[in-house]
């Protein structure tokens, strides 16, 4: 990778880059992130696990971490999702696409969690396919 991909929360605390390119991105419908986002999909980007790299305000981020599922990071003073991070494995992690800098140049490849999408925003009809549940279930 030529330059390092780099990103970071509203405010600026937070700062990151990814060491290598991300591996697969999706949107995720499930209620959770209806929630945690107010908005009717999140998209992130899974990472190559180890590859990244805190530059700055590691003691501004908390996560949340619900009984089930992947506990979710985002900064304390504004409020922006950063990524999730496998329960097992917190090197393996999910990056927010819109808390990249520049174009990640992954694109989403898949929806989940569809059976519980927000009623008052049709999915797109972009061809991508869509799981009930979650797509590695
Ligand atoms: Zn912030
Ligand atoms: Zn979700």
């Amino acid at each position: 990778m030529a330059d390092a991909l780099t990103g970071g929360c509203l405010c600026g605390g937070v700062r990151f880059e990814l060491t290598e390119p991300p591996t697969i991105a999706g949107y995720c419908h499930c209620t959770r992130c209806q929630r945690r986002t107010g908005t009717a999909a999140a998209a992130s980007a899974r990472i190559v696990p180890g590859s990244l790299r805190l530059l700055s305000g590691e003691e501004l981020v908390r996560t949340f971490r619900p009984p089930d599922g992947w506990p979710k990071s985002f900064c304390s003073v504004c409020g922006s999702a950063l990524w999730s991070e496998h329960p097992d494995d917190a090197e393996l992690k999910s990056i927010r696409l819109g808390a990249f800098d520049e174009d990640p140049g992954i694109r989403p490849s898949y929806r989940q969690f569809v059976a519980y999408a927000a009623p008052w925003e049709p999915i797109p009809d972009d061809g991508l396919p869509r799981f009930p549940e979650s797509r590695t279930a």
